[in-house]
């Protein structure tokens, strides 16, 4: 027999070949039970849970003696024999042979049946929970996919910045703050700087958080997200549509791969994530999108903005991510290009998730000339010298060219059936709250 045996992690223990091996677990008491001179306590670590069997004529008075006290979240290390045991969960066990205590854990906070305010005050304790474990293992693969994506089709990574100086757009949503002698404010979207860098490299892209201040809680806003943003320069609204689902439908079939086990740990059914890998997705106007709302009888007119409830109801027309496109200039953003055609849209989209999750990505084509833009700025009643920079890029060689955001939590929430983006992130900032 070795005398110090490899550590494993608990899901190479279940394997018929480790059966009888001599191995070391290091991990957390997720379930801990006396019976008699036996001791069943499962042991959690990254990977997985497995029931270790501590016998007190074999690991000894002493060792028996601390383990039978421990509570739940304690952390030890066992030494013994991997054995198929058909009553065991998941039909291996280790049935132990020495077992040294790390940390002990008494009275953990969390016992199973609380409310959803206290378990975000505990949120630095809950994180350990199966389901939100399972969730960062999606994000994960979902960060994964999205970089590999971009370094695969030749775009650069680039870094811009957090801090920015002006109450550009969406000032409702904008959080401020004290920079030195002067005020600053947290950056909502990386776009304006990355149209700055797309006259270097063509095609960036970035993952930065961004910020919103949102004015009312809901299911699906949080006010620090993560935001993977893609730019380049000679893109059309409709090449730019071509990466957004490509870029989803690739990190949906990563995550159908690799995530096999915590998306069926998680109940989710797979028949329209399977969907969501085959490209083109649907594309509607917006003008058919009120077309539809109206016909399900929904109180809508052209010109009102979509919000969740107008965009569960038009996920229901669909089985897999959509588009909407041509929206009413009025309820976008200046810097949007406006349709040659039909000047009162833009060339914008958004891409949705079906199941009623709704928007996951924003885009579109941006305006390339600079007194169209100047106008634009002059109209909603901004302030010209707060964009003099981003004025500055159509003065020196402007090109058309397009981009997009898309929102990580928004994504996971959809892949993983989340009824809350909360979950998606490990420790949530929305109004109201920001402990722990
Ligand atoms: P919404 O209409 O859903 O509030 P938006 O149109 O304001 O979103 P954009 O400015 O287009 O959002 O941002 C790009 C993407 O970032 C969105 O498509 C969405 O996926 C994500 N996003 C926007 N706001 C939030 C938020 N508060 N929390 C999480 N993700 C967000
Ligand atoms: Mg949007």
């Amino acid at each position: 027999m070795l005398s110090s045996p490899r550590y494993i992690y608990v899901k190479d223990a279940y394997r018929d070949e480790m059966v009888g091996k001599e191995v070391r677990l290091r991990g957390w008491v997720y379930r801990h039970r006396v019976v008699g001179n036996k001791i069943f306590v499962v042991l959690r670590d990254p990977t997985g849970i497995i029931q270790c069997v501590l016998d007190r004529s074999i690991v000894g008075d002493e060792v028996f003696d601390e383990v039978e006290r421990l509570g739940i979240e304690s952390s030890i290390e066992v030494r013994g024999m991997v054995r198929k045991e058909p009553r065991a969960p998941g039909g291996y066990e280790i049935h132990v042979r020495y077992a040294k205590v790390y940390g002990v854990s008494r009275d953990f906070p969390i016992k199973g049946g609380e409310g959803i305010d206290y378990l975000l005050d505990n949120r630095h304790l809950w994180i350990r929970s199966r389901k939100l474990t399972t969730i960062m293992k999606i994000k994960h693969s979902v960060l994964e996919a999205g970089r590999e994506y971009f370094l695969r089709n030749g775009w650069w990574e680039v870094t811009p910045p957090i801090l920015t100086a002006s109450a550009c757009e969406g000032g409702a949503t904008l959080f401020e703050l004290k920079y030195f002698e002067r005020k600053a404010y947290l950056s909502q979207s990386a776009q304006l700087y990355l149209e700055a860098l797309i006259y270097s490299l063509e095609k960036v892209w970035s993952l930065t958080p961004s910020f919103r201040a949102e004015k009312s809680r809901t299911r699906r806003h949080l006010a620090e997200y993560w935001h993977l943003e893609a730019e380049a320069a000679w893109y059309t609204m409709d090449d730019m549509m071509k990466v957004s689902e490509e870029l989803v439908a690739y990190i949906v079939s990563k995550v159908l791969e690799k995530n096999k086990n915590e998306l069926e740990f998680l109940k989710r059914d797979l028949t329209i994530l399977k969907n969501a890998v085959e490209t083109p997705y649907p594309r509607i106007e917006y003008d058919e999108a009120i077309e539809i709302l109206q016909k399900r009888g929904v109180a809508i007119e052209w010109g009102d903005d979509l919000g969740a409830d107008e965009e569960r109801e038009l996920t229901k027309e669909f089985d897999r991510p959509f588009f909407i496109t041509h929206f009413p200039r009025e309820i976008k953003s200046f810097y949007m290009k406006l349709d040659r055609d039909r000047p009162d849209v833009v060339l914008g989209f958004d891409l949705l998730a079906p199941e009623g999750y709704g928007e996951i990505i924003g885009g579109g084509e941006r305006e390339d000339d600079y007194n169209k833009l100047l106008q634009r700025i002059i109209d909603e009643g901004y302030t010209v010298d707060d964009y003099k920079w981003y004025l500055d890029l159509r003065k020196y060689g402007s090109v058309p060219h397009s981009g997009f955001g898309l929102g990580v939590e928004r994504v996971v929430m959809w892949i993983a059936g989340l009824d809350h983006i909360r979950d998606a992130i490990p420790f949530p900032r929305f109004r109201g709250r920001i402990y722990p």
